[in-house]
């Protein structure tokens, strides 16, 4: 079975087919500056890159540039639409009515629309980009797979904010957690890879890219996790603050003269590792300036791995033990100095670390030593082969 998996974000598109059965990328890619002029970049496997500038007014054109260069004649993945069977939607919040992967019937799309307040940036995107897919392809089957779903399983204590119950009543303000798809894929691969049975297991999860969260699941099902209503909780990220005293939202506003909006893109967009270096949110330049004794490029790189090692410290509380801690995404999977730096903080758990094991780039491997009482393990992952399985499994 071929699936297109489909992540739509309000002026991008990423896309990859995959053939289920072999779980093989035949072609991936993305639709860039859509509502502005339009660029898709296309790649068949084994092929060259192409990039084509066109219009692309809307997700649909996108879409639709998409479609044509996967079915086209010389470098296509597939002879004709025909053998494409189904498609995968990444959608961002599924808000408490979404603790699954569904197929995506009119019913369901208007349920997600009222998601839309929680994630005002994410959901109208996801949902226009699925519109722009029904209308291109019917007949074709379709699944949301989300971001938030495999939190659901998070108990009340864990969810719940400290605030006036109306607002959780009223609103649904609350913990949700994000990168679920990941946190789920990472979990179970942790457990196969380490001959882990799940359903009995103690698993932390780091994924660390440039938004990062942590998650703790037990038994194979999460129980706690480091975002929050939004993705701006938890972890400092490459530009994101993510957990401060909200008094300093106050007193900001006043220092800075910003009004709401400002002060939320201070923290969205200019804070974490990149505002703290003031050199940038990318790991690999964090790295370069840190070995040159860039001491701003230092104290970033010691507040994220702290912040990291805090939170496994919570889980490890939450879950009362635990077996295994997987790193994953761009900085958990490449970085290994970053590694070696959270896994200083572990001693207390019976962990060292195995500095050779640790030179590892994107491959599932095990960087604690043998005689570590938790096993430490990096194990990449893969949202997008996530999503179809789950698509195969719907449809
Ligand atoms: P993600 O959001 O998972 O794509 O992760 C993006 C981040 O991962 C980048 O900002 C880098 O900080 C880090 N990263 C990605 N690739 C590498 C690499 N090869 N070496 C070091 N860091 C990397």
């Amino acid at each position: 079975m071929n699936v297109l998996v489909i992540n739509c974000g309000s002026s991008s598109l990423k896309y990859q087919l995959i053939n289920s059965d072999t779980e093989e990328v035949l072609a991936k890619g993305l639709c860039e500056r859509i509502g502005i002029d339009g660029r898709l970049v296309y790649q068949p496997a084994g092929g060259e890159k192409e990039i084509i500038e066109s219009a692309m007014p809307t997700h649909k054109e996108a879409i639709q540039m998409v479609l044509a260069a996967l079915a086209n004649e010389k470098t296509g993945a597939v002879k004709s639409l025909s053998e494409i069977d189904a498609v995968g939607h990444r959608v961002v919040h599924g808000g408490e009515k979404f603790a699954k992967s569904v197929v995506l019937k009119p019913e369901v799309l208007a349920q997600i629309q009222e998601c839309n307040d929680l994630a005002p940036l994410h959901n109208p995107a996801n949902l226009i980009g699925i519109h722009a897919c029904q209308e291109l392809m019917p007949g074709v089957p379709m699944v949301g797979v989300f971001d938030t779903a495999f939190h659901q399983t998070m108990p009340k204590k864990a969810f719940l904010y400290g605030l006036p119950y109306e607002y959780y009543e009223k609103y649904k303000v609350r913990r949700y957690g994000f990168h679920g798809t990941s946190h789920s894929f990472v979990s179970k691969r942790t457990a196969e890879f380490l001959n882990l049975d799940l359903r009995n297991s103690k698993i932390i999860v780091a994924h660390l890219g440039n938004g990062a969260s942590v998650s703790a699941v037990l038994n194979g099902e999460c129980v706690d996790t480091s975002m929050g209503l939004t993705p701006l909780e938890g972890l400092v990220m490459g530009t994101r603050s993510g957990d401060i005293d909200p008094a300093i939202m106050e007193f900001l506003a006043k220092k800075e003269n910003l009004d709401i909006e400002g002060v939320m893109n201070v923290l969205n967009k200019k804070s974490g590792v990149e505002g703290i270096s003031g050199v940038s949110s990318d790991f690999r330049d964090l790295e370069a300036a840190y070995k040159e004794g860039n001491q701003r490029a230092i104290d970033a790189c010691e507040v994220f791995s702290y912040r990291v090692a805090k939170y496994i410290g919570s889980y490890v509380a939450a879950m009362n033990g635990v077996d295994a801690i997987a790193f994953t995404a761009g900085i958990g999977e490449n970085t290994s100095f970053i590694r070696e730096k959270i896994v200083a903080y572990l001693g207390y758990l019976g962990i060292t670390l195995d500095q050779e094991a640790n030179k590892v780039r994107g491959e599932d491997q095990i960087i604690s030593t043998k005689d570590s009482r938790v096993a430490v393990c990096v194990i990449p992952t893969n949202e997008e082969l996530a999503i179809a399985r789950e698509t195969v499994a719907l449809v």
